[in-house]
């Protein structure tokens, strides 16, 4: 590796060693270990060829993959060999890892589940294709300015991405709009307007380089990126105007959707990935197999949420119009390839299209989605549905403004639709997919999510890791379920002592951060209590932040009772358009100046929000978290993961019976875990028979002494009504039932104390958490998706 390293720092780098910048010693580092990844990735994809085995494609919005380096070396197992390679020349790995930039292809969980799954996948040596789009900028990256979110673009690929291959020669041509004209038995689609996908390649590699899989995606260039005759004619921005027009539709990770060029931006990058993915599919199998029909052997097509659903109508055009089969086998190659996952039931949050725009922009696959509707309506009609469940089966929204469904076109596709916890699947089947359910029983199934347990435990908290190792042997690492042999050694104090000792260093490593980065100094002997994740109103970041104030005045009240010194952290970001989502940002700013500078606390209490939360931030606070807040109004979560990762760290889980805390829950004990609040159930009954905030207020001191001084400016005085509505948002209606579960979560996070207080207990606790969470290894999810849904194991 020392030479290696030196050679491609002269020869690909262009630079000298002692001319040489750090900079270029990260570059060549990349590209060294890349090397070494390139020939098990040509090996791995010749095995799959040899063998003529099905691969997997996994289509997603979003991969929010973050750093690589640490990941694939240490996948490769040449963490060792690079850290003295680099100290030959003087030089530091980890420094070079805290240099790479996150690659800000993603959002929240639904993007770092895509990036577990595409670990797991080459990890369980099954050869897949992860398919999504090259933004420039990505998400946007979040400055706090004054306590409210400043979004600036993302700029993670200033200085070029040593990790990727583009590959001019897996290109096609995707068309938008013009039209569709009969031309003997079949149709043309004539588009108005194309522009050329180009893949960019990154290989996967998997745990212990076993097999390197690629995750593919999408730029986008102009057919003729410069008209030369109007350019010489003087119009110099004109004669670019494809150029740009092609390059919007990979700048940025969900446009803003609230005007008409934003909706039909985030079609057209839809049906952008979308096309080029399955025609990339199509062309590998043909070109290789030669029969078309042939393809559901061969492929399984995942679908991550319903933004890639124009696939199935993508599938059935290339299938009809280019390969020329009837309808009906089309339809059964379509449905027998393609699955599809749910990732939420919150009703705005099902996406759906203008019907003008959509047969605008897509009038052949606007004709297709008729001909699928016709034919699933026809099976509802004969399976004996009323006219109400078959307007609600129906592919198009019939009911004020005409629209098009994506989830009832990816269900009526695909020969799967999975959850992703157990509650949250339950709850499909009797919600938003009630009747399609009845009309294709079959078709539901849950796949629990799952993390990659080498990023999320062995990379990100090597303290810990080492323990393990040191009290079970290192089976662990291969499967993550043998973690529960530390049960035997749950009550163990010596291990309970060396625990508690790598989670204070981690704490005190967290510290040193957030002081140097924002001046606020935190005490590692403090609780870390943590709650990172997207700011939304059904996760509740202002049910902790009232519990917060709540605990302030408590702290004030009664000095001399024996608080627990408590740190809450909290972190994420907010949709730019979301406007109470950043008024809880701002608020839980608000509340740390106040908090952190009144002297009457103590230092029994200190809030913390932490700017431009993303993966490398998540590396570094849940290794070093006591508490995980998952406190969302139960029935809303889908799953969480930011749960799992915080267990398998040896947090302790604050949380309602909601997405996966509840299996979680089952797996680590009651005792073990601090559940609170209403279930999904109860939280249904009361919304149904009327449900009053303004009566529990009134009923609840604390609650309402907490409302009020939010409300009348207590902690904005600059702007004492800032927070007026919001908390009249409490009063009136609550529809995330913060009130409702406000004295439970409370008496919660006093018992939280009272455990804490009991060191041993606490560690215990730790322990049983850490031992019994394996199974939410996503190496397990995996497993299931490919002997259940894929059929590749
Ligand atoms: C795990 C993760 C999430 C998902 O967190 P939830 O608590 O499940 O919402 C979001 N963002 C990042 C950066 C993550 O690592």
């Amino acid at each position: 590796m020392d030479e290696h390293i030196v050679d491609v720092l002269r020869h690909r780098v262009g630079k000298d060693e002692r001319a040489a910048k750090t900079h270029d010693w990260y570059t060549a580092t990349i590209l060294a270990l890349r090397d070494a990844i390139i020939d098990r990735w040509m090996e791995s994809t010749r095995r799959t060829y040899d063998e003529g085995g099905k691969r997997v494609y996994y289509l997603s919005m979003e991969f929010l993959i973050g750093r690589l380096l640490r990941d694939a070396l240490s996948n490769m197992g040449m963490t060792r060999d690079m850290e003295n390679a680099l100290r030959a020349q003087g030089l530091d790995l980890a420094a070079l890892e805290e240099m790479e930039p996150d690659a800000a292809l993603g959002n929240g969980g639904l993007g770092r589940l895509a990036a577990c799954f595409m670990e797991s996948l080459a990890t369980l040596d099954i050869p897949a294709y992860g398919y999504g789009i090259r933004y420039v900028n990505g998400m946007f990256r979040q400055r706090i300015d004054d306590g409210w979110q400043v979004e600036l673009p993302e700029n993670w690929l200033a200085h070029g991405n040593p990790w990727e291959f583009e590959r001019l020669e897996s290109s096609y041509r995707i068309g938008f709009g013009g039209e569709v004209i009969a031309e003997g038995d079949g149709v043309v689609w004539e588009p108005a307007e194309e522009v050329e996908a180009i893949a960019v390649d990154t290989p996967v590699v998997g745990w212990r380089g076993k097999r390197v899989n690629t995750l593919r995606l999408w730029t986008a260039a102009a057919l003729d990126p410069i008209k030369l005759d109007a350019f010489n004619a003087g119009d110099h921005i004109g004669a670019l105007a494809d150029q740009v027009r092609a390059d919007s539709l990979v700048r940025v990770l969900y446009p803003a959707d609230s005007n008409a060029a934003g909706q039909e931006l985030r079609l057209r990058q839809e049906y952008f990935f979308s096309a080029a993915s399955i025609q990339d599919i199509v062309r590998r199998h043909v070109q290789y197999d030669g029969d078309v029909r042939t393809l559901p052997d061969k492929a399984a097509i995942q679908l991550n949420d319903t933004h890639p659903s124009v696939a199935v109508a993508e599938l059935m055009r290339l299938l009809v119009d280019v390969h020329g089969l009837e309808f009906n086998e089309a339809w059964a190659v379509t449905q027998r390839t393609i699955s599809y996952t749910n990732h939420t039931l919150l009703p705005e949050a099902l996406e759906s299209w203008p019907l003008p725009l959509f047969e605008r922009m897509l009038p052949r696959h606007m004709q297709i989605i008729y001909a699928i509707n016709s034919r699933v309506l026809r099976e509802a009609r004969k399976a004996g549905l009323d006219d109400a469940a078959i307007a609600k089966i129906s592919l198009i929204e019939e009911s004020g403004e005409r629209r098009v469904r994506m989830a009832n076109l990816a269900f009526a596709g695909a020969h799967s639709v999975n959850g992703v916890a157990a509650l949250h699947t339950d709850l499909m089947k009797v919600t938003v997919f009630a009747e399609l359910h009845k009309l294709y029983p079959a078709r539901i199934n849950n796949k629990t999510n799952g993390v990659t347990p080498r990023r999320w435990l062995q990379q990100c908290n090597p303290g810990l890791t080492a323990i393990i190792k040191d009290a079970i042997g290192d089976g662990f690492l291969d499967d993550a379920e043998k973690l529960s042999a530390l049960n035997a050694l749950a009550g163990d104090a010596a291990l309970g002592e060396r625990v508690a000792e790598v989670k204070r260093a981690n704490k005190v490593a967290l510290a040193d951060h957030i002081k140097k980065t924002m001046g606020i100094r935190l005490d590692p002997d403090a609780l870390f209590d943590v709650q990172i994740k997207r700011i939304h109103e059904y996760k509740r970041q202002l049910l902790n932040l009232i519990e917060t104030v709540a605990l302030y005045d408590q702290i004030r009240s009664h000095p001399e009772r024996d608080w627990v010194p408590r740190v809450k952290i909290f972190g994420g970001k907010a949709a730019p358009s979301y406007h109470n989502a950043k008024l809880v940002i701002k608020l839980a700013n608000d509340i740390a100046r106040r908090v952190n500078s009144d002297p009457s606390v103590g230092g029994l209490l200190k809030v913390v929000f932490v700017p431009n939360y993303n993966v490398s931030y998540a590396e570094r606070i849940i290794p070093a978290a006591d508490l995980s807040e998952q406190i969302s109004t139960a029935g809303m979560e889908a799953s969480g993961t930011g749960n799992m990762k915080f267990a398998l760290n040896g947090a302790l889980t604050i949380g309602t019976l909601d997405g996966a805390n509840i299996e979680i829950k089952d797996r680590v004990g009651d005792d073990n875990i601090f559940i609170f609040g209403l279930t999904a159930e109860e939280v249904a009954a009361r919304r149904a028979d009327g449900y009053d905030p303004r009566e529990i207020i009134e009923s609840s001191r604390e609650l309402g002494q907490a409302l009020s001084a939010i409300a009348t400016g207590v902690f904005s005085p600059d702007d004492p009504d800032r927070y007026t509505g919001l908390m009249g948002g409490i009063y009136d209606h609550d529809w995330f039932m913060v009130a409702a579960d406000f004295d439970s979560y409370a008496a919660a996070q006093r018992a939280v104390d009272t455990r804490w207080e009991d060191g041993a207990g606490w560690r215990e606790s730790a322990i049983r958490n850490i031992a019994n969470v394996g199974w939410f290894s996503s190496d397990r999810t995996i497993a299931e998706y490919a002997r259940d849904i894929w059929k590749v194991m």
